[in-house]
Protein backbone atom coordinates (compact mmCIF):
# COMPACT_ATOMS: atom_id res chain seq x y z
CA UNK A 1 0.00 0.00 0.00
CA UNK A 2 1.35 3.54 -0.63
CA UNK A 3 3.18 6.07 1.43
CA UNK A 4 2.86 9.45 -0.17
CA UNK A 5 6.14 11.59 -0.10
CA UNK A 6 5.98 13.07 3.27
CA UNK A 7 7.12 16.71 2.01
CA UNK A 8 4.31 17.48 -0.56
CA UNK A 9 3.63 20.78 -1.78
CA UNK A 10 0.67 21.40 -3.18
CA UNK A 11 -2.82 21.03 -1.44
CA UNK A 12 -4.60 17.83 -1.34
CA UNK A 13 -7.11 17.53 -3.39
CA UNK A 14 -10.77 15.95 -2.58
CA UNK A 15 -13.07 14.81 -5.51
CA UNK A 16 -16.84 14.46 -4.39
CA UNK A 17 -18.60 16.62 -1.65
CA UNK A 18 -20.87 13.56 -0.24
CA UNK A 19 -20.51 12.36 2.87
CA UNK A 20 -16.85 10.83 2.50
CA UNK A 21 -15.62 13.81 0.82
CA UNK A 22 -16.65 16.54 3.51
CA UNK A 23 -15.73 14.74 6.58
CA UNK A 24 -12.67 14.16 5.03
CA UNK A 25 -11.78 18.06 3.93
CA UNK A 26 -13.00 18.83 7.60
CA UNK A 27 -10.51 16.82 9.03
CA UNK A 28 -7.53 18.32 7.07
CA UNK A 29 -8.88 21.64 8.13
CA UNK A 30 -8.71 20.53 11.55
CA UNK A 31 -4.91 19.63 10.87
CA UNK A 32 -4.14 22.99 9.24
CA UNK A 33 -4.25 22.25 6.31
CA UNK A 34 -6.74 24.11 2.97
CA UNK A 35 -7.78 21.39 0.43
CA UNK A 36 -9.05 21.63 -2.84
CA UNK A 37 -12.58 20.03 -2.74
CA UNK A 38 -13.96 19.21 -5.99
CA UNK A 39 -17.59 18.35 -7.16
CA UNK A 40 -20.02 18.63 -10.47
CA UNK A 41 -23.04 19.56 -8.15
CA UNK A 42 -24.00 23.15 -7.17
CA UNK A 43 -23.72 22.07 -3.69
CA UNK A 44 -21.56 19.50 -1.09
CA UNK A 45 -24.00 16.80 0.49
CA UNK A 46 -23.49 13.94 -2.28
CA UNK A 47 -26.96 11.92 -3.32
CA UNK A 48 -28.36 11.20 0.23
CA UNK A 49 -27.82 14.55 0.98
CA UNK A 50 -28.15 16.24 -1.65
CA UNK A 51 -29.27 19.51 -1.61
CA UNK A 52 -32.33 21.92 -3.46
CA UNK A 53 -31.49 24.53 -5.90
CA UNK A 54 -31.66 27.85 -4.56
CA UNK A 55 -35.23 29.04 -4.49
CA UNK A 56 -36.57 25.69 -3.26
CA UNK A 57 -37.33 25.85 0.87
CA UNK A 58 -38.79 22.44 1.46
CA UNK A 59 -37.93 21.93 5.18
CA UNK A 60 -35.08 19.00 6.19
CA UNK A 61 -37.76 16.85 7.44
CA UNK A 62 -39.51 16.30 4.19
CA UNK A 63 -36.75 16.32 1.94
CA UNK A 64 -34.54 13.52 4.16
CA UNK A 65 -36.87 11.92 6.60
CA UNK A 66 -35.32 10.07 9.41
CA UNK A 67 -31.77 11.02 7.98
CA UNK A 68 -32.98 15.14 8.37
CA UNK A 69 -30.78 15.73 11.38
CA UNK A 70 -27.84 13.94 9.65
CA UNK A 71 -28.40 16.02 6.40
CA UNK A 72 -28.12 19.21 8.49
CA UNK A 73 -25.26 18.28 10.11
CA UNK A 74 -23.64 17.34 6.72
CA UNK A 75 -24.71 20.40 5.25
CA UNK A 76 -23.70 22.40 8.37
CA UNK A 77 -20.13 21.28 8.34
CA UNK A 78 -19.91 22.16 4.19
CA UNK A 79 -21.05 25.54 4.87
CA UNK A 80 -18.67 26.36 7.35
CA UNK A 81 -15.94 24.85 5.45
CA UNK A 82 -16.26 26.68 2.53
CA UNK A 83 -14.38 29.64 3.11
CA UNK A 84 -11.56 27.27 4.93
CA UNK A 85 -11.04 25.26 1.63
CA UNK A 86 -10.80 25.80 -2.02
CA UNK A 87 -14.04 24.84 -2.83
CA UNK A 88 -14.93 24.10 -6.69
CA UNK A 89 -18.50 23.41 -7.70
CA UNK A 90 -20.01 22.55 -11.13
CA UNK A 91 -16.30 21.30 -11.60
CA UNK A 92 -16.04 17.90 -13.14
CA UNK A 93 -13.08 15.65 -12.70
CA UNK A 94 -12.76 13.69 -16.42
CA UNK A 95 -9.93 12.41 -16.79
CA UNK A 96 -6.31 12.69 -14.86
CA UNK A 97 -2.51 12.57 -16.76
CA UNK A 98 1.04 13.05 -15.56
CA UNK A 99 0.79 14.47 -11.87
CA UNK A 100 -2.53 16.55 -12.97
CA UNK A 101 -6.58 16.70 -13.45
CA UNK A 102 -8.53 17.39 -16.27
CA UNK A 103 -11.41 19.42 -15.46
CA UNK A 104 -14.20 20.91 -17.00
CA UNK A 105 -16.13 23.80 -15.39
CA UNK A 106 -19.31 22.96 -16.10
CA UNK A 107 -21.27 26.07 -16.03
CA UNK A 108 -18.42 28.11 -17.92
CA UNK A 109 -17.97 25.02 -20.27
CA UNK A 110 -14.24 25.67 -19.68
CA UNK A 111 -11.37 23.25 -19.27
CA UNK A 112 -9.05 23.79 -16.95
CA UNK A 113 -6.44 21.37 -14.37
CA UNK A 114 -5.21 20.61 -11.13
CA UNK A 115 -2.32 19.83 -10.33
CA UNK A 116 -2.19 16.85 -7.22
CA UNK A 117 -0.06 15.19 -5.02
CA UNK A 118 -2.49 13.80 -2.82
CA UNK A 119 -5.83 13.01 -3.61
CA UNK A 120 -8.65 11.58 -2.23
CA UNK A 121 -11.11 10.09 -4.00
CA UNK A 122 -14.53 10.36 -2.65
CA UNK A 123 -16.58 9.93 -6.04
CA UNK A 124 -20.14 7.65 -4.64
CA UNK A 125 -21.90 5.66 -6.82
CA UNK A 126 -24.95 5.42 -9.12
CA UNK A 127 -27.88 2.45 -9.77
CA UNK A 128 -26.82 -1.50 -10.96
CA UNK A 129 -28.83 -1.75 -13.70
CA UNK A 130 -29.88 -4.53 -15.41
CA UNK A 131 -31.69 -3.92 -19.04
CA UNK A 132 -35.06 -5.47 -19.93
CA UNK A 133 -37.54 -5.03 -23.04
CA UNK A 134 -38.09 -1.24 -23.57
CA UNK A 135 -36.09 -0.19 -20.74
CA UNK A 136 -35.39 3.00 -23.27
CA UNK A 137 -38.52 4.10 -23.06
CA UNK A 138 -39.51 7.82 -21.96
CA UNK A 139 -40.80 7.51 -18.43
CA UNK A 140 -38.72 4.84 -17.08
CA UNK A 141 -35.54 5.71 -15.05
CA UNK A 142 -33.33 4.49 -12.50
CA UNK A 143 -34.60 4.58 -8.65
CA UNK A 144 -32.08 6.93 -8.04
CA UNK A 145 -32.77 9.23 -10.99
CA UNK A 146 -36.56 8.98 -10.07
CA UNK A 147 -35.44 9.77 -6.27
CA UNK A 148 -33.22 12.87 -7.67
CA UNK A 149 -36.17 14.41 -9.59
CA UNK A 150 -38.02 14.45 -6.62
CA UNK A 151 -35.50 15.22 -3.96
CA UNK A 152 -33.74 17.86 -6.02
CA UNK A 153 -36.60 19.57 -8.05
CA UNK A 154 -39.85 18.24 -6.64
CA UNK A 155 -40.65 16.53 -9.69
CA UNK A 156 -42.21 13.09 -10.24
CA UNK A 157 -41.47 10.52 -12.98
CA UNK A 158 -44.99 10.15 -13.64
CA UNK A 159 -48.07 10.34 -11.73
CA UNK A 160 -49.43 6.79 -11.59
CA UNK A 161 -45.49 4.97 -11.12
CA UNK A 162 -44.28 1.77 -10.70
CA UNK A 163 -40.87 0.61 -8.72
CA UNK A 164 -38.97 -2.02 -9.70
CA UNK A 165 -35.60 -3.96 -8.99
CA UNK A 166 -34.08 -4.82 -5.38
CA UNK A 167 -32.47 -3.07 -2.85
CA UNK A 168 -33.07 -1.14 0.01
CA UNK A 169 -33.77 1.91 -1.97
CA UNK A 170 -36.68 0.43 -3.33
CA UNK A 171 -38.94 0.70 -0.72
CA UNK A 172 -37.57 3.78 0.34
CA UNK A 173 -37.83 5.77 -3.01
CA UNK A 174 -41.83 3.94 -3.27
CA UNK A 175 -42.64 5.56 0.19
CA UNK A 176 -41.16 8.92 -0.62
CA UNK A 177 -42.77 9.16 -3.37
CA UNK A 178 -46.03 7.74 -2.14
CA UNK A 179 -45.56 10.19 0.83
CA UNK A 180 -45.45 13.32 -1.75
CA UNK A 181 -48.69 12.31 -2.93
CA UNK A 182 -48.11 10.17 -5.88
CA UNK A 183 -49.66 7.28 -6.76
CA UNK A 184 -47.41 4.40 -6.54
CA UNK A 185 -49.20 1.80 -8.56
CA UNK A 186 -47.09 -1.39 -7.27
CA UNK A 187 -43.56 -2.27 -5.76
CA UNK A 188 -42.02 -5.26 -7.45
CA UNK A 189 -38.99 -6.68 -5.39
CA UNK A 190 -37.41 -9.72 -7.29
CA UNK A 191 -36.08 -11.30 -4.34
CA UNK A 192 -38.44 -13.49 -2.72
CA UNK A 193 -40.22 -12.91 0.54
CA UNK A 194 -38.36 -16.00 2.22
CA UNK A 195 -34.97 -14.42 1.54
CA UNK A 196 -35.82 -11.15 3.87
CA UNK A 197 -37.42 -13.64 6.47
CA UNK A 198 -33.69 -15.55 6.37
CA UNK A 199 -31.71 -12.72 6.41
CA UNK A 200 -33.81 -11.39 9.54
CA UNK A 201 -31.75 -12.34 12.53
CA UNK A 202 -28.69 -11.19 10.48
CA UNK A 203 -30.28 -8.00 9.95
CA UNK A 204 -31.70 -7.32 13.93
CA UNK A 205 -27.50 -6.37 14.29
CA UNK A 206 -28.13 -3.37 12.26
CA UNK A 207 -31.44 -2.14 14.04
CA UNK A 208 -31.76 1.45 12.80
CA UNK A 209 -31.57 0.59 9.08
CA UNK A 210 -33.68 -3.03 10.51
CA UNK A 211 -36.53 -0.61 11.53
CA UNK A 212 -36.44 1.79 9.32
CA UNK A 213 -36.74 -0.69 6.53
CA UNK A 214 -39.79 -2.01 8.15
CA UNK A 215 -41.44 1.22 8.67
CA UNK A 216 -41.57 1.73 5.02
CA UNK A 217 -42.56 -1.31 4.34
CA UNK A 218 -45.17 -1.32 6.82
CA UNK A 219 -46.52 2.15 5.62
CA UNK A 220 -46.94 1.08 2.08
CA UNK A 221 -48.80 -1.57 3.20
CA UNK A 222 -50.93 0.37 5.03
CA UNK A 223 -51.86 2.54 2.77
CA UNK A 224 -53.10 -0.47 0.57
CA UNK A 225 -49.57 0.05 -1.90
CA UNK A 226 -49.29 -3.86 -4.04
CA UNK A 227 -45.60 -5.00 -2.93
CA UNK A 228 -45.18 -8.00 -4.76
CA UNK A 229 -42.05 -10.25 -4.04
CA UNK A 230 -40.15 -12.93 -6.53
CA UNK A 231 -41.45 -10.49 -8.76
CA UNK A 232 -39.10 -10.51 -12.23
CA UNK A 233 -39.13 -7.20 -14.89
CA UNK A 234 -40.31 -8.80 -18.30
CA UNK A 235 -40.88 -5.29 -19.94
CA UNK A 236 -41.84 -1.86 -19.72
CA UNK A 237 -44.07 -1.09 -23.37
CA UNK A 238 -45.89 2.05 -24.81
CA UNK A 239 -45.54 3.38 -27.88
CA UNK A 240 -43.82 6.86 -27.81
CA UNK A 241 -43.58 6.57 -23.98
CA UNK A 242 -44.71 4.45 -21.55
CA UNK A 243 -48.06 2.90 -20.32
CA UNK A 244 -47.76 -0.14 -19.08
CA UNK A 245 -45.27 -2.54 -17.33
CA UNK A 246 -44.40 -6.52 -17.36
CA UNK A 247 -43.37 -8.98 -15.09
CA UNK A 248 -42.90 -12.74 -14.54
CA UNK A 249 -44.30 -13.95 -11.23
CA UNK A 250 -44.38 -17.56 -10.56
CA UNK A 251 -43.95 -18.70 -13.57
CA UNK A 252 -47.21 -16.15 -14.44
CA UNK A 253 -47.26 -13.11 -16.36
CA UNK A 254 -48.82 -10.22 -14.79
CA UNK A 255 -49.18 -6.90 -16.10
CA UNK A 256 -49.98 -3.43 -15.04
CA UNK A 257 -51.15 0.37 -16.58
CA UNK A 258 -48.48 3.35 -15.30
CA UNK A 259 -47.16 6.17 -16.72
CA UNK A 260 -43.38 6.08 -14.68
CA UNK A 261 -41.44 3.34 -14.26
CA UNK A 262 -38.28 3.63 -11.34
CA UNK A 263 -35.72 0.24 -11.39
CA UNK A 264 -33.00 -0.55 -9.94
CA UNK A 265 -30.98 -3.13 -8.33
CA UNK A 266 -28.81 -2.02 -5.74
CA UNK A 267 -25.90 0.51 -6.45
CA UNK A 268 -22.31 0.06 -8.29
CA UNK A 269 -19.49 2.39 -7.19
CA UNK A 270 -18.11 5.08 -9.25
CA UNK A 271 -14.59 3.78 -9.96
CA UNK A 272 -13.19 5.06 -13.46
CA UNK A 273 -11.19 7.73 -11.47
CA UNK A 274 -9.22 5.44 -9.51
CA UNK A 275 -8.57 2.76 -12.42
CA UNK A 276 -7.52 5.63 -14.70
CA UNK A 277 -4.74 6.51 -11.70
CA UNK A 278 -3.84 3.24 -12.18
CA UNK A 279 -5.13 1.89 -9.10
CA UNK A 280 -4.93 -1.75 -8.44
CA UNK A 281 -8.31 -3.75 -8.47
CA UNK A 282 -9.34 -6.90 -7.16
CA UNK A 283 -13.11 -8.65 -7.62
CA UNK A 284 -15.18 -7.93 -3.95
CA UNK A 285 -17.43 -10.98 -3.79
CA UNK A 286 -19.99 -8.59 -1.64
CA UNK A 287 -20.21 -5.84 -4.78
CA UNK A 288 -20.10 -8.70 -7.24
CA UNK A 289 -18.01 -6.35 -8.73
CA UNK A 290 -13.96 -5.14 -9.23
CA UNK A 291 -12.90 -2.40 -7.27
CA UNK A 292 -10.04 -0.42 -6.33
CA UNK A 293 -8.14 -2.25 -3.33
CA UNK A 294 -7.65 0.03 -0.28
CA UNK A 295 -5.68 -0.92 3.37
CA UNK A 296 -7.63 -0.38 6.60
CA UNK A 297 -6.79 3.51 6.19
CA UNK A 298 -7.99 4.18 3.10
CA UNK A 299 -4.87 3.96 0.94
CA UNK A 300 -5.07 2.65 -2.64
CA UNK A 301 -1.89 0.46 -3.78
CA UNK A 302 -1.00 3.96 -5.53
CA UNK A 303 1.35 6.56 -3.59
CA UNK A 304 -0.96 9.16 -2.72
CA UNK A 305 -4.23 8.25 -3.93
CA UNK A 306 -6.54 7.20 -1.55
CA UNK A 307 -10.11 6.06 -1.41
CA UNK A 308 -13.04 6.99 0.88
CA UNK A 309 -17.11 6.33 0.63
CA UNK A 310 -19.18 3.95 -1.44
CA UNK A 311 -16.97 4.73 -4.53
CA UNK A 312 -14.68 1.88 -3.12
CA UNK A 313 -17.59 -0.42 -2.09
CA UNK A 314 -21.15 0.06 -1.36
CA UNK A 315 -21.39 0.66 2.26
CA UNK A 316 -24.25 3.41 2.94
CA UNK A 317 -23.46 7.46 4.07
CA UNK A 318 -22.90 6.77 7.72
CA UNK A 319 -19.95 4.88 6.86
CA UNK A 320 -18.84 6.89 4.29
CA UNK A 321 -18.36 9.74 6.49
CA UNK A 322 -16.36 7.61 8.46
CA UNK A 323 -14.18 6.26 5.77
CA UNK A 324 -13.84 9.51 4.69
CA UNK A 325 -12.45 11.14 7.91
CA UNK A 326 -10.47 8.04 8.19
CA UNK A 327 -8.97 8.34 4.51
CA UNK A 328 -7.57 12.31 5.71
CA UNK A 329 -6.51 10.59 8.90
CA UNK A 330 -3.90 8.16 6.17
CA UNK A 331 -2.97 10.87 4.36
CA UNK A 332 -2.03 13.16 7.20
CA UNK A 333 -0.20 10.09 8.66
CA UNK A 334 1.78 9.66 5.30
CA UNK A 335 2.86 13.00 5.33
CA UNK A 336 4.60 12.70 8.58
CA UNK A 337 1.62 14.23 11.30
CA UNK A 338 0.33 12.16 14.10
CA UNK A 339 -3.02 10.87 14.57
CA UNK A 340 -5.13 10.44 17.02
CA UNK A 341 -4.72 6.16 17.21
CA UNK A 342 -7.84 5.81 19.43
CA UNK A 343 -9.98 7.48 16.61
CA UNK A 344 -8.42 5.36 14.05
CA UNK A 345 -9.00 2.39 15.67
CA UNK A 346 -13.22 3.33 16.40
CA UNK A 347 -13.73 4.43 13.00
CA UNK A 348 -12.15 0.93 11.65
CA UNK A 349 -14.41 -0.96 13.95
CA UNK A 350 -17.06 1.02 12.61
CA UNK A 351 -16.26 0.47 9.12
CA UNK A 352 -16.21 -3.25 9.75
CA UNK A 353 -19.02 -3.52 11.58
CA UNK A 354 -20.99 -1.70 8.65
CA UNK A 355 -19.55 -4.31 6.55
CA UNK A 356 -21.23 -7.38 8.25
CA UNK A 357 -24.19 -5.77 8.34
CA UNK A 358 -23.82 -4.87 4.29
CA UNK A 359 -23.50 -8.83 3.75
CA UNK A 360 -27.50 -9.42 5.71
CA UNK A 361 -28.59 -6.31 3.45
CA UNK A 362 -27.42 -8.24 0.26
CA UNK A 363 -28.92 -11.82 1.64
CA UNK A 364 -32.33 -9.79 2.09
CA UNK A 365 -31.84 -8.28 -1.60
CA UNK A 366 -29.70 -10.72 -3.34
CA UNK A 367 -28.78 -9.94 -6.88
CA UNK A 368 -30.86 -12.28 -9.58
CA UNK A 369 -28.48 -14.17 -11.08
CA UNK A 370 -31.62 -15.60 -13.37
CA UNK A 371 -31.57 -12.34 -15.39
CA UNK A 372 -28.81 -13.16 -17.44
CA UNK A 373 -30.38 -16.70 -18.31
CA UNK A 374 -33.81 -14.99 -18.97
CA UNK A 375 -33.07 -11.83 -20.61
CA UNK A 376 -34.12 -11.73 -24.32
CA UNK A 377 -32.06 -11.17 -27.32
CA UNK A 378 -33.78 -8.05 -28.49
CA UNK A 379 -33.50 -6.49 -25.70
CA UNK A 380 -30.75 -3.50 -25.67
CA UNK A 381 -27.52 -4.55 -23.50
CA UNK A 382 -25.73 -0.85 -24.76
CA UNK A 383 -28.19 1.83 -25.24
CA UNK A 384 -25.51 4.35 -26.35
CA UNK A 385 -24.31 2.02 -28.67
CA UNK A 386 -27.33 0.29 -29.16
CA UNK A 387 -26.01 -3.26 -28.52
CA UNK A 388 -28.18 -5.92 -28.24
CA UNK A 389 -28.29 -8.83 -25.46
CA UNK A 390 -28.70 -11.21 -28.60
CA UNK A 391 -25.58 -9.94 -30.67
CA UNK A 392 -23.64 -9.81 -27.47
CA UNK A 393 -24.06 -13.63 -27.02
CA UNK A 394 -23.50 -14.21 -30.64
CA UNK A 395 -19.82 -12.21 -30.83
CA UNK A 396 -19.25 -13.98 -27.35
CA UNK A 397 -19.83 -17.65 -28.42
CA UNK A 398 -18.80 -17.52 -32.22
CA UNK A 399 -15.36 -15.63 -30.86
CA UNK A 400 -14.90 -17.56 -27.94
CA UNK A 401 -14.54 -14.10 -25.97
CA UNK A 402 -13.72 -14.41 -22.09
CA UNK A 403 -12.65 -10.79 -21.17
CA UNK A 404 -14.75 -7.43 -21.06
CA UNK A 405 -12.57 -5.23 -23.31
CA UNK A 406 -12.46 -8.29 -25.69
CA UNK A 407 -16.55 -7.87 -26.23
CA UNK A 408 -16.05 -4.27 -26.05
CA UNK A 409 -13.46 -4.46 -28.98
CA UNK A 410 -16.03 -6.42 -31.02
CA UNK A 411 -18.87 -5.00 -30.20
CA UNK A 412 -18.87 -1.89 -29.22
CA UNK A 413 -20.64 -2.54 -26.10
CA UNK A 414 -19.00 0.32 -23.25
CA UNK A 415 -17.64 2.05 -26.23
CA UNK A 416 -20.33 4.92 -25.83
CA UNK A 417 -20.91 7.80 -24.10
CA UNK A 418 -21.54 6.34 -20.93
CA UNK A 419 -18.06 4.62 -21.51
CA UNK A 420 -19.77 0.72 -19.85
CA UNK A 421 -20.70 2.93 -16.26
CA UNK A 422 -24.80 1.97 -16.89
CA UNK A 423 -24.22 -1.27 -19.33
CA UNK A 424 -20.46 -2.73 -17.78
CA UNK A 425 -22.02 -4.68 -15.16
CA UNK A 426 -24.69 -6.14 -17.21
CA UNK A 427 -22.51 -6.66 -20.12
CA UNK A 428 -20.02 -8.52 -17.81
CA UNK A 429 -22.84 -11.15 -16.25
CA UNK A 430 -23.60 -12.28 -19.63
CA UNK A 431 -20.41 -12.77 -21.01
CA UNK A 432 -19.71 -15.07 -17.67
CA UNK A 433 -22.50 -16.63 -18.22
CA UNK A 434 -22.41 -17.21 -22.22
CA UNK A 435 -18.47 -18.39 -21.67
CA UNK A 436 -19.39 -20.55 -18.89
CA UNK A 437 -16.91 -18.46 -16.41
CA UNK A 438 -17.26 -16.60 -13.08
CA UNK A 439 -18.36 -12.65 -12.95
CA UNK A 440 -14.55 -12.25 -11.77
CA UNK A 441 -13.14 -14.08 -14.40
CA UNK A 442 -14.92 -12.17 -16.89
CA UNK A 443 -12.91 -9.05 -15.87
CA UNK A 444 -13.70 -5.08 -15.78
CA UNK A 445 -13.77 -2.70 -18.63
CA UNK A 446 -10.83 -0.59 -18.49
CA UNK A 447 -11.69 2.61 -17.80
CA UNK A 448 -11.00 5.69 -20.74
CA UNK A 449 -11.11 9.21 -20.25
CA UNK A 450 -14.02 11.53 -20.39
CA UNK A 451 -15.33 9.41 -17.94
CA UNK A 452 -18.41 11.43 -18.23
CA UNK A 453 -19.32 12.90 -21.74
CA UNK A 454 -18.15 16.25 -22.57
CA UNK A 455 -19.90 18.74 -24.78
CA UNK A 456 -19.29 18.92 -28.62
CA UNK A 457 -18.84 22.55 -28.76
CA UNK A 458 -15.92 22.88 -27.09
CA UNK A 459 -13.83 19.49 -28.68
CA UNK A 460 -11.21 21.29 -29.90
CA UNK A 461 -10.25 22.89 -26.71
CA UNK A 462 -10.27 19.58 -25.18
CA UNK A 463 -7.98 18.49 -28.21
CA UNK A 464 -5.36 21.26 -26.97
CA UNK A 465 -6.04 20.92 -23.41
CA UNK A 466 -5.39 17.11 -23.48
CA UNK A 467 -3.39 16.09 -27.04
CA UNK A 468 -4.01 12.49 -25.87
CA UNK A 469 -7.33 12.39 -26.44
CA UNK A 470 -8.71 11.69 -30.30
CA UNK A 471 -10.87 14.37 -31.45
CA UNK A 472 -12.72 11.80 -32.78
CA UNK A 473 -12.90 10.13 -29.48
CA UNK A 474 -14.63 13.71 -28.14
CA UNK A 475 -16.79 13.87 -31.17
CA UNK A 476 -18.21 10.63 -30.70
CA UNK A 477 -19.15 11.11 -27.47
CA UNK A 478 -20.68 14.19 -28.49
CA UNK A 479 -23.07 12.44 -31.37
CA UNK A 480 -24.62 11.15 -28.94
CA UNK A 481 -25.89 14.53 -26.94
C1 LIG B 1 -29.05 8.42 -6.78
C2 LIG B 1 -28.77 7.90 -5.40
C3 LIG B 1 -29.67 8.14 -4.38
C4 LIG B 1 -29.40 7.67 -3.09
N1 LIG B 1 -30.32 7.91 -2.10
C5 LIG B 1 -30.09 7.42 -0.87
C6 LIG B 1 -31.04 7.61 0.16
O1 LIG B 1 -32.07 8.24 -0.03
N2 LIG B 1 -30.79 7.07 1.38
C7 LIG B 1 -29.64 6.37 1.61
O2 LIG B 1 -29.44 5.89 2.74
N3 LIG B 1 -28.71 6.20 0.66
C8 LIG B 1 -28.92 6.70 -0.57
N4 LIG B 1 -27.99 6.48 -1.53
C9 LIG B 1 -26.71 5.91 -1.18
C10 LIG B 1 -25.91 7.03 -0.49
O3 LIG B 1 -26.05 8.16 -1.29
C11 LIG B 1 -24.47 6.74 -0.32
O4 LIG B 1 -24.30 5.60 0.49
C12 LIG B 1 -23.70 7.92 0.28
O5 LIG B 1 -24.13 9.15 -0.22
C13 LIG B 1 -22.24 7.70 -0.03
O6 LIG B 1 -21.52 8.88 0.19
P1 LIG B 1 -20.25 9.21 -0.70
O7 LIG B 1 -19.68 10.48 -0.14
O8 LIG B 1 -19.38 8.02 -0.79
O9 LIG B 1 -20.80 9.46 -2.17
P2 LIG B 1 -21.89 10.43 -2.76
O10 LIG B 1 -22.85 10.90 -1.75
O11 LIG B 1 -22.42 9.72 -3.94
O12 LIG B 1 -21.03 11.69 -3.24
C14 LIG B 1 -20.11 11.59 -4.29
C15 LIG B 1 -19.91 12.98 -4.87
O13 LIG B 1 -18.86 12.91 -5.83
C16 LIG B 1 -19.19 13.74 -6.92
N5 LIG B 1 -18.45 13.21 -8.08
C17 LIG B 1 -18.41 11.92 -8.51
N6 LIG B 1 -17.61 11.81 -9.58
C18 LIG B 1 -17.12 13.05 -9.82
C19 LIG B 1 -16.24 13.57 -10.81
N7 LIG B 1 -15.68 12.78 -11.74
N8 LIG B 1 -15.98 14.89 -10.79
C20 LIG B 1 -16.53 15.70 -9.85
N9 LIG B 1 -17.37 15.25 -8.90
C21 LIG B 1 -17.66 13.95 -8.88
C22 LIG B 1 -20.69 13.62 -7.05
O14 LIG B 1 -21.24 14.75 -7.69
C23 LIG B 1 -21.14 13.50 -5.59
O15 LIG B 1 -21.51 14.75 -5.04
C24 LIG B 1 -28.23 6.95 -2.83
C25 LIG B 1 -27.32 6.71 -3.86
C26 LIG B 1 -27.58 7.16 -5.15
C27 LIG B 1 -26.60 6.87 -6.24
Amino acid sequence: MSSAASLTTLPPVIVGAGPAGIRAAETLVRAGLRPVLIDETAKGGGQIYRQQPDGFSRPAKALYGFEASRAEALHASWRALLDQVDYRPHTLVWNSEGGELDLLQVREQHYDGQPWQQLILATGATDRILPFQGWTLPGVYTLGAAQIALKYQATAIGSRVVFAGTGPLLYLIAYQYAKAGVEVAAVLDSAPFSAKLQATPAMLKGPAVFAKGLWYLGWLKARGIRIEYDAHLLAASGDQRLTAVRWRQQGQEQQLDCDGLGFGYALRSETQLADILDCRFQFDELNRAWLPVRDAMGRSSRDGVYLAGDGAGIMGADAAEWAGELAALALLQDSGRAVDATRVSQLQQQLARTRQFRQALEDAFPFPEQWVHEVADDVVLCRCENVTVGEARRLISELSLQDMNRLKAHSRVGMGRCQGRMCGLAAAELLAATSGQSVADAGRLRAQAPVKPLPYAIAPTVQQWSPALPVTAVAEEADHD
